[in-house]
């Protein structure tokens, strides 16, 4: 990645490593590859691909993708893609995009005080609005764009969602609530279709479910967070929802994500490369650090990802925090806290 990418996994891999070394993993290996930035203009190589197919699984850190026009198309194996990410996202058809966003306690007061908030955001992953089609000039002052829902691709990422729900409703011994994101106000076909298969999905796994219009959902999210538990959205909503939030925890840089796909799964920050603040050493790393909490905890380390976890939470609620969170750690400095409590 690039922006604030090389600082915060620089962060991950240091915590990573300690918390594999006390839960006693040996052996595991990084593959380091060079930042695919649009600064290095490198994209995405034959190099990265053969190394993620082959190793299954891809710690990643933010990528800078230019808006509008410019230098808008990635080419990766005989293939146009909007972005690096669309790019690896397709190829090796990471369908479900995981981001839990939950808030931590700070030893001052915060923007919700005792509301703990502890969201899961399923978000489809492969269609939609971001399904590659090429938008097209319907005249020179009008571009149209496609969205495109499956009911294959619906089900799919249903069902995933739902999964997720039983074993969130199994950890914690309470029922679990999902909620379906839509506009199918307006998206009557693609968007009801989408939920026709949530609420099959829902009713075949026996779990709670709601529905909810996007935009009425965005300010219940702000106003009643602890209100929500699983959201399982198409692509674009979902997209916009999980950094929504981002922010009604507290930061983009509490929001660690998987891409899961049926043979693959890729590990990124839920945030964007933060040009604003690259080079500062003033970065959140939690994201990357509970990406790659999730990274271990899907090839079957647990106990490391739940050391990474809880230790977290007990270095913010020692106060050790960023700027974003209203703290003055550096990233070195909460990176450092972290490592202590592991
Ligand atoms: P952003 O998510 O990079 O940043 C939004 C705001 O949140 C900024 O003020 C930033 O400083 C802050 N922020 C983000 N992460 C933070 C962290 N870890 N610690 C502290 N503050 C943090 O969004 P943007 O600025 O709109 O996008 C920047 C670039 O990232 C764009 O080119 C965008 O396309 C790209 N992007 C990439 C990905 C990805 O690689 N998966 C995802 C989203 C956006």
């Amino acid at each position: 990645g690039d922006g604030v990418g090389p600082e915060i996994i620089t962060a991950a891999r240091r915590v990573a490593d300690a918390a594999l070394s006390v839960a006693g993993v040996r052996g595991i290996r990084w593959i380091e590859m060079a930042g695919y930035g649009y600064d290095n203009g490198l994209g995405v190589t034959e190099a990265h691909l053969e190394a993620f197919g082959e190793v299954g699984v891809l710690l990643k850190g933010p990528l800078s993708i230019p808006a509008g026009t410019s230098g808008s198309v990635i080419e990766a194996r005989g293939q146009a893609f909007t972005s690096a990410n669309q790019a690896l996202r397709q190829l090796f058809g990471l369908y479900a995009n995981v981001r839990p966003a939950r808030s931590y306690a700070l030893p001052w007061p915060t923007r919700f005080g005792d509301v703990a908030v502890d969201l899961l955001i399923v978000r489809e992953n492969t269609e939609d609005l971001y399904c590659g089609a090429p938008e097209v000039w319907v005249d020179k002052d009008t571009c149209q764009a496609t969205k495109r829902i499956s009911r294959g691709a619906s089900a799919r990422i249903a069902e995933y969602a739902c999964a997720l729900a039983l074993q969130r409703q199994a950890e914690r011994g309470a029922p679990s609530l999902v909620t379906a994101v839509h506009k199918a106000n307006v998206c009557k076909q693609s968007d009801g279709l989408f939920l026709e298969e949530a609420r099959k999905a829902a009713s075949a796994a026996g779990l709670r479910y709601e529905e909810a219009l996007v935009d009425s959902l965005c300010a219940g999210l702000v106003l009643q967070p602890q209100a929500y538990d699983v959201l399982v959205a198409p692509n674009c909503w979902g997209d916009i929802v999980s950094d929504l939030a981002g922010g009604v925890v507290g930061s983009l840089g509490l929001l660690g994500s998987a891409n899961v796909g049926a043979s693959h799964a890729l590990f990124e920050a839920a945030h964007g490369s933060a040009p604003d603040i690259a080079g500062c050493g003033v970065a959140n790393p939690a994201s990357m650090m509970l990406s790659a909490a999730m990274l271990m905890r899907h090839v079957g380390e647990a106990p490391a990802a739940d050391a990474v976890e809880t230790a977290i939470a007990a270095a913010l609620a020692e106060g050790c925090a960023t700027v974003d969170l209203g703290g003055a750690a550096s990233t070195g400095d909460f990176t450092d806290a972290v490592i202590a409590e592991i």
